[in-house]
C-alpha cells in the first residue's frame, strides 16, 4: 500500500512540475510577445512624433517664404541635348578646355516648389546675367544653396546655369523649364548665375571666358543673334543691382557683349556642332 501511494504522490508531483513548466513556458512567450509590441508601439510613437516635429519645423519656416525671383529662368524651345529632363548624359572625356567646347556639369536640382517648379519655358528671347553676391562661393556652393531651399523655404530662388571661379559651368534646371531668376522675364530668358571672388562683383578671365561661350551658344541654339535685347543683365529686368560689377561698369557690360558677339562670329559652325557641348554628371 506504501509503495502504490508514493506511486501516486510521484505521479502527481511529476504532473505539477509539469505544469509549473508549462505555465513558465506560456509566461515567456507571453512576455516576449509584449516586449515586441512595445517596442514596435514605442517605434510608432517616436516616428510620429519626429514626423509632426518636421512638419511644425516647415510650417514655421514657410511663414517667411519671400519671393524675390532672383534667380534665372530658363526657356524650352527644343535644344538638342541641353534640355535634358533627368540627366542621362553621357559624356566624354575631356575638360572644358579648348576654344571650341564647353564642359557642362549635369546637377539638376529635385524638383519643388522654391527652385525648380517644373513649369514650361515656352520661348527665350534673351539670356540673363547675374552675380551669385555671395563672394568666394563656388558653383556646387551655389547649386546646394538653391537645392535646399526645397528644405528651408526661405526665398525662390534659382538659376538654370551656374558659372564658377574656375569656370566651371554646372546646370541645374533643364533649359525646357523656367528657373526662379530675373522676375517677370523669368518666363522667356534663360538665366547664368556667375560666380566672383570678392564684394566688388568683378569676374575673373575663368569666368568671363565661360559665360561668353555659354552665352553663345544658348544664342546661337535659339536663333536669336548677339545684341542688347538678348544679352540682357537682371538690372535691365528689374534695376536689381545684378550683376554688381557689370551695372557699376557699364564699359566692361558693354566689352563682355562684344566679345559674346566676337566669339560667335569666330565660331559659329563650332558653336552648331553637336559636340560644342561636353556633359558630365
Ligand atoms: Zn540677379
Amino acid at each position: 500500500m506504501m509503495d502504490e501511494e508514493e506511486v501516486i504522490l510521484k505521479k502527481k508531483r511529476r504532473k505539477k512540475r509539469r505544469r509549473r513548466i508549462l505555465i513558465r513556458l506560456v509566461t515567456c512567450v507571453i512576455l516576449i510577445l509584449a516586449l515586441i509590441g512595445l517596442i514596435t508601439v514605442i517605434s510608432l510613437i517616436v516616428y510620429g512624433v519626429s514626423r509632426l516635429v518636421n512638419r511644425f519645423s516647415q510650417g514655421g519656416s514657410q511663414a517667411s517664404v519671400v519671393e524675390t525671383g532672383d534667380p534665372a529662368p530658363v526657356s524650352d524651345i527644343d535644344i538638342p541635348n541641353v534640355t535634358i529632363d533627368d540627366p542621362v548624359v553621357v559624356s566624354s572625356d575631356s575638360s572644358s578646355s579648348g576654344d571650341q567646347h564647353l564642359t557642362i556639369n549635369l546637377q539638376m536640382l529635385t524638383k519643388n516648389p522654391y527652385s525648380r517648379p517644373g513649369k514650361p519655358l515656352n520661348s527665350v528671347n534673351a539670356v540673363v546675367i547675374h552675380y551669385t553676391a555671395s563672394p568666394g562661393g563656388t558653383a556646387a556652393q551655389n547649386r546646394e544653396y538653391f537645392e535646399d531651399l526645397r528644405i528651408h523655404k526661405t526665398t525662390k530662388a534659382s538659376s538654370h546655369f551656374i558659372v564658377g571661379l574656375e569656370g566651371e559651368v554646372v546646370q541645374c534646371i533643364p533649359t525646357r523649364e523656367i528657373a526662379y531668376a530675373s522676375n517677370q522675364r523669368n518666363d522667356d530668358t534663360v538665366a547664368i548665375e556667375c560666380c566672383h571672388k570678392d564684394e566688388s562683383g568683378k569676374f575673373n578671365s575663368a569666368t568671363l571666358d565661360s559665360m561668353k561661350k555659354l552665352t553663345a551658344w544658348l544664342l546661337v541654339r535659339y536663333g536669336l543673334s548677339a545684341n542688347d535685347e538678348t544679352i540682357i543683365r537682371h538690372y535691365d529686368v528689374s534695376g536689381k543691382l545684378c550683376p554688381k560689377y557689370f551695372v557699376e561698369h557699364e564699359d566692361e557690360w558693354k566689352k563682355f557683349k562684344d566679345s559674346v558677339a566676337d566669339y560667335i562670329e569666330k565660331n559659329k559652325e563650332a558653336l552648331k556642332a553637336e559636340d560644342y557641348l561636353i556633359f558630365k554628371q
